[in-house]
């Protein structure tokens, strides 16, 4: 086993691979981009290296910089992770030449795949069924119109040097390909700097079904499938092994095809085979063609992992210091069902569009499997894949893993930035895919539903309205009563709408919340309590906003109704309470000295600590606030010695 390696990669990858590495006793050094100085993969590495710029360009993506960070700290070997220079053959021989193991397969067999249409003709030629289509050199529009003629419509335009579901185009009738061509070959052009294109036949109620396998150089073995199908825009959301309705002759037969797929270019390390399989008719051992092969960890491996109970980090360390294949084929079995849902900074109901902010909470329910690069107080930049965290169950069943899902989307807390959260949820709940009918076209035929955003019910404005006014803290029972006023106005804003809401304390810890549209009695003891009844939601604060979880997450402005002078006594030299709070401590006492500017006490309100400060230079002539009270607005509690 290798002593040190280094990650050649960010995010939940790399901090996964670390993980690995520190069960393992093998040392990390992480690399970074300047904007990555602070980032969860540095925090957890045994050492880092700075590599530059924020762009990918300048960090990431340099292979030579990488290389000397290895050298210059003694590591090995390289793991590329995922996407930069996971499937760069030229990079795998720069690491090679420089004496350094790269942790994945050889460069030959990087480039054998690298391009669909070559990677067709070795399948074929190695007995793997392939999807019917065009692939060849002759790139004149009339001659590929001509071929989608002859497959027969809807056929897929796609780039040969394609990924992540760029430069494809699906066309329904001859009259739609010229423009869909165009298009395709433009985005290829732009994305991959080549725009040959192939020509398949659309495959009918398409599922998306991968083998897992793995090689040692020579022989391969395979890891059972993973069904991919649900997705949106040819991109992956939720994965799940195994496939639903999987039978035991299609299994061996996938994964035949993939084993023959890898040792037809010798290929080592851990590697994904895709297939398009029609599912119109059940899955049958004659209904599935190959797509492509993905010469590396992929995103959705932890659900292989939780099935098998193998570490496919710890294969792939293995295998590349040289030890044989960790397992036999006939020592693996399936055990149980797994589900990945990838949680991201998008914006599902404005058309997906990635967001960026500072992620003010992050928690993952205990028990759940949650790979993320990121930390309560990280921001999600714009430089990068807007990921935040890959959420991952599994159980005995389908059902039971699914449901686990949906507890685990359910209590997950995410706040700062608009995230596909309630998307994922709402797709975990989804009845198509509860049954196990899965096609690559269900989340685009419910989209509309999938995707609207969750509007805040009358209950969970009235806990955000509380919230507002800082009265949703356990000390509020005790201290209600103690209170004047006895009523606040809260103003709130949601997307734009600003609402306000009456809120009444009543004796025995309770307060009335009167909307618009509503009005409830809410309680606290340990939990919430509204109209008398126990509801599971939570409440959080963020800077200058409220959170409310329930079933979704529900973010609220807060206009700042305390743009007060906390120094306000200035010339009278009494410091006084600008708001209803705890104080939670006094620095000074009487007779001391004080410079203005100096923290006197800290006022808490509003979930906010206030810093009280001297108004001037002067001495402490009387402390009347004494930490642990209460005190209303106006309270007088320091006063200074005249001037
Ligand atoms: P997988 O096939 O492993 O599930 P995806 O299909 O989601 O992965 O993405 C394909 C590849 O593109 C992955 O290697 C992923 O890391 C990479 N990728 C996706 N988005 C980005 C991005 N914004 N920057 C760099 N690489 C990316
Ligand atoms: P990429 O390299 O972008 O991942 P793939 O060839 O793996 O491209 O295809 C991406 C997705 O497009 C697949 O997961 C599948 O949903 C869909 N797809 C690809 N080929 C076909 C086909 N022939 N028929 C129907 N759907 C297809
Ligand atoms: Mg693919």
């Amino acid at each position: 086993m290798f002593a040190t390696i280094l990650i050649a990669n960010r995010g939940e990858i790399a901090c996964r691979v670390i993980d690995t590495c520190r069960r393992l006793g093998v040392r990390t050094v992480a690399v970074h981009s300047d904007v990555d100085r602070g980032a969860r993969h540095v925090a957890m590495a045994d050492e880092a290296v700075s590599l530059g710029g924020a762009a990918p360009a300048d960090s990431y993506l340099r292979g030579d910089a990488i290389i000397e960070a290895a050298r210059a700290t003694g590591a090995e070997a390289i793991h590329p992770g995922y996407g930069f220079l996971s499937e760069n053959p030229a990079f795998v021989e720069a690491v090679e030449a420089a004496g350094l193991v790269f942790i994945g397969p050889s460069a030959s067999a990087i480039r054998a795949m690298g391009l669909k249409d070559a990677a067709k003709d070795l399948m074929e030629k190695a007995g793997v069924p392939v999807v019917p289509g065009y692939r060849g050199e002759n790139q004149d529009p009339a001659h590929l119109a001509r071929q989608a003629g002859d497959i027969g419509y809807p056929v897929l335009i796609k780039a040969v040097a394609g990924g992540g579901g760029k430069g494809m185009r699906r066309v329904e009738a001859p009259d739609a390909f010229a423009d869909a061509l165009e298009a395709a070959k433009s985005e290829a052009a732009k994305a991959f700097g080549n725009d040959h294109v192939l020509i398949e036949k659309w495959i009918a109620s398409p599922r998306h079904i991968e083998v897992q396998v793995f090689g040692d150089g020579t022989r391969a073995l395979h890891l059972f499938e993973r069904d991919c199908s649900l997705q949106r825009r040819h991109q992956k959301v939720i994965e799940e092994a195994p496939a639903p309705g999987m039978t035991p002759e299609m299994r061996a037969a996938m994964g035949d095809a993939a084993v023959r797929a890898a040792e037809a270019i010798g290929y080592s390390g851990a590697g994904t085979v895709e297939f398009i399989v029609d599912g119109s008719d059940g899955l049958r051992p004659d209904g599935f063609w190959f797509m492509e092969m993905n010469t590396r960890l992929q995103v959705e491996h932890p659900v292989t992992e939780a099935i098998t109970g193998v570490d496919l980090v710890e294969w792939q360390l293995r295998v590349a210091s040289g030890e044989p294949l960790p397992a036999a084929q006939e020592d693996l079995t399936i055990e149980g069902h797994a589900f990945e849902a990838r949680l991201y900074a998008e914006d599902a109901e404005n058309g997906f569009l990635p967001q960026t902010g500072r992620l003010t909470h992050l928690r993952f329910p205990p028990g759940v499997r949650a790979e993320t690069g990121v930390r309560a107080g990280d921001t999600i930049s714009p430089w990068y894949d807007p990921m935040i965290a890959k959420v991952v169950v599994h159980g005995p069943t389908r059902a039971t893993a699914l449901l686990s899902l949906e507890r685990a989307l359910a209590g997950t807390r995410v706040a700062g930035t608009v995230t596909n959260l309630a998307f994922l949820r709402r797709l975990a709940r989804h009845e198509g895919f509860r049954a196990g009918d899965v096609d690559t076209g269900l989340i685009d035929r419910d989209i509309a539903a999938l995707s609207a955003r969750p509007e805040p019910s009358s209950q969970v404005r009235a806990l955000a309205a509380l919230a507002a006014l800082g009265l949703d803290r356990p000390q509020w029972q005790e201290g209600a009563h103690l209170w004047t006023p006895l009523a606040w106005t809260a103003r709130l804003v949601s997307r734009g709408d600003e609402m306000t809401a009456r809120v009444e304390a009543r004796g025995g810890g309770s307060c009335r919340v009167t909307l618009e549209d509503a009005a409830h009695e809410v309680t606290r003891d340990g939990g919430w309590r509204i109209d008398g009844a126990p509801v599971a939601a939570e409440v959080a604060h963020g800077p200058g906003v409220v959170h409310v979880f329930d079933d979704d997450a529900h973010s609220f402005d807060v206009p700042d109704p305390l743009a007060v002078d906390a120094a306000g006594g200035a010339a009278s030299g009494l410091v006084e309470a600008p708001m209803p709070g705890l104080v939670k401590a006094v620095f000074v006492e009487t007779g001391a000295t004080v410079a203005q500017g100096d923290r006197l006490a800290v006022l808490e309100a509003m979930k906010m600590e206030h810093v009280l400060t001297a108004p001037r230079d002067g001495t402490v002539a009387e402390v009347l606030a004494t930490a642990g009270t209460q005190v209303e607005a106006g309270a007088p509690l320091i006063r200074m010695e005249e001037e």
